[in-house]
């Protein structure tokens, strides 16, 4: 270490007067003559802004280069700083023009890499204007960072939110909320390029007694099992919801009512196969099937769809009941 009188080491001043701050900020704003040069411990250059490759190279790249080939410290030692230095406590050096024609004075910070210079042409007389210019660059860069990772912070929480709003805690299924929105947007967009939208509700049946056969977690098991066998059948295009209690739904974008219909033949014929509780309890479905007709907006749509629901609840449950064949003829 060969610290020297003319370079000494000093803190950062952290309640500067406002007019030196304005000041400082319309220097390094508008002359734009900071030199910032970031070097490893063996002293190569890693990185360096424009006004720093302007004055010493021409613009061309120095990535690579030692930084000995432009500065260098009177004392010979190029870097003489102590690793492991707080990093709010800059160092001052004079560095020379090889030919020894200009004088430069720097502040370095440790940084993760190695170490980064910031400076400028000056005489030692003005060792704290430049040091404060350092300072202010590197609390700025702070500032910066520390915003960005603010800025991402509030983003992942606001998507986190957003999720929360649009999920049925129990089933992790879309709630009823968010299925009317996207409803709406499928029809609005149906209305537009002419394709066919289907809906599917289902309702399962004898809810009651499960609960009072195995208790509401019990109903909670097979509700959490019916929404994973949903997911399992629909495409990604689809969305299946939780609208509420034991009632689900699936807005099928692009899909006739034969399409609708296989995809709710299929629930029901897999939901055969579940079994959530135990193996003597059988989960049965009522679905109600209906394709979109022109000019029909989403309360209609559901509207049938569940009035063909109770069809298939009166019918005996356990089925899957379409609109009739004739109404989708009038289909465009
Ligand atoms: P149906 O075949 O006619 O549909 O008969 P059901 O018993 O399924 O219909 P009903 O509407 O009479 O009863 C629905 C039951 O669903 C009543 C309610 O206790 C139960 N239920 C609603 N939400 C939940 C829930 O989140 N968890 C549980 N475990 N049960 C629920
Ligand atoms: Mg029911
Ligand atoms: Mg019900």
């Amino acid at each position: 270490m060969t610290e020297q009188a003319t370079t000494p080491s000093t803190t950062l001043d952290r309640t500067p007067d406002p007019e030196f701050l304005w000041a400082l900020q319309s220097y390094v704003m508008e002359s734009g003559r900071l030199l910032v040069v970031e070097v490893d411990r063996d002293g190569r250059i890693i990185d360096s802004n424009l006004t720093f490759r302007s004055r010493f190279a021409g613009f061309a790249s120095v990535r690579g280069e030692p930084l000995s080939r432009f500065l260098s410290s009177g004392s010979g030692e190029l870097l003489d700083i102590e690793p492991g230095l707080p990093r709010r406590t800059p160092v001052a050096r004079v560095f020379q023009t090889p030919l020894g024609g200009e004088t430069y004075l720097f502040h370095a910070y440790p940084s993760g890499r190695g170490i980064v210079l910031i400076g400028e042409l000056a005489n030692v007389a003005e060792s704290d204007i430049v040091e404060r210019m350092g300072n202010l660059a590197m609390e700025m860069s702070r500032l910066v960072r520390d915003l960005r990772n603010t800025n991402r912070e509030l983003v992942l929480a606001n998507e986190t939110n957003q999720a929360l709003a649009r999920t049925d805690p129990l089933t992790s299924l879309a709630n009823r909320r968010y299925f009317m929105d996207r409803l709406e947007n499928g029809i609005a967009r149906a209305r537009i390029g002419g394709a066919p939208l289907s809906l599917i509700m289902v309702d399962l049946d004898h809810f009651k007694q499960v609960n009072d056969r195995f208790g509401h977690a019990g109903g909670d098991l097979v509700l959490v099992a019916f929404a994973g066998l949903l997911e399992s059948q629909v495409r990604g295009v689809d969305l299946a919801a939780r609208l509420g209690g034991e009632e689900f739904a699936v807005v099928m974008a692009e899909a006739d009512l034969r399409v609708a219909g296989d995809v709710a033949d299929r629930l029901r014929m897999r939901l055969a196969d579940l079994r959530p509780l135990d193996a003597s309890y059988r989960v049965t479905a009522s679905f109600g099937v209906a394709e979109r007709r022109p000019e029909e907006d989403a309360d209609a749509l559901l509207g049938r769809a569940d009035d063909l629901l109770y069809l298939a609840k009166r019918s005996g449950r356990n089925q899957v009941v379409l609109e009739p064949a004739a109404a989708v003829s009038d289909r465009p």
